[in-house]
């Protein structure tokens, strides 16, 4: 399997999974049309299904200009507000997208927002803006014990699971990890070689489970208390 990344805007990453090259791609929350109708374009492949994670814009509005051009199924949660999903999906259900002979899980994941679903599959989890790299999305329209309890679902998967967030923020997070566990030696080594992956343009993603565990101070959060605290830090951080 494949998994490559469109670039879009200043620091999102739409994800592109092929069984094999040249083979039609899944794509997961496609922000802008553009960058991914010119990866299709250079790639020469098929465009087979769509994923949404939440219905921010910069994760959906790519979908319905994509839909002009191809006819596919999306894959995305419950929310009326999103238009173009065609296969509406909830905690627990399990699906294979059209184009990979893969079966993903459905794990509900609110926090950033009420509707945010991530997708996870044997080793490999799209979790949107819920779980960054270091770091964890901001919360626009849920709770600390809401986002708190996603989090924790998610660091409860294999620690091999390969982590493939939504955002290039893994080094301003890590800025902040160092602030808030400055004896965190993991924290240390991951920004040197951030630091360097960055310098050559190339992305920090993506992460797993095993790597957040040690750098992810919001991992670290022993409740909904102590993880409220350190989110209203980061958030004037
Ligand atoms: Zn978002």
């Amino acid at each position: 399997m494949l998994i490559s990344p469109i670039r879009a805007f200043d620091d999102n990453y739409i994800w592109a999974i092929q069984p094999a090259a040249g083979a039609p791609a899944v794509i997961v929350d496609p922000g802008d049309e553009t960058p991914v109708l010119q990866w299709l374009k250079t790639q020469q492949v098929d465009l087979a299904s769509i994923l949404i994670t939440h219905h921010h814009w910069d994760h959906t509005d790519g979908l319905l200009p994509l839909l002009k051009h191809f006819d596919v199924p999306v894959y995305g949660p419950h929310n009326p507000k999103i238009e173009g999903i065609s296969h509406p999906v909830a905690e627990g259900d399990r699906f294979t997208p059209a184009g990979l002979e893969l079966e993903f899980r459905v794990i509900e994941t609110p926090g950033h927002t009420l509707d945010h679903i991530s997708f996870y599959a044997e080793d490999i989890l799209f979790c949107g803006d819920t779980l960054f790299s270091a770091g964890c999305g901001r919360m626009f329209e849920g709770t600390a014990p809401q986002l708190y309890n996603s989090l924790r679902k998610l660091a409860e998967l294999p620690t091999s699971t390969a982590v493939y967030c939504a955002h290039e923020y893994t080094a301003a997070n890590l800025k902040f990890a160092a602030a808030a566990e400055p004896d965190n030696a993991a924290v240390k080594q991951a920004q040197q070689q951030v630091a360097k992956w960055r310098e050559h343009d190339k992305p920090s993603l993506p992460s797993d489970i095993a790597r957040e565990l040690a750098i992810n101070p919001f991992l670290h959060a022993r409740n909904a208390e102590e993880f409220a605290q350190l989110r209203q830090w980061k958030d004037k951080f």
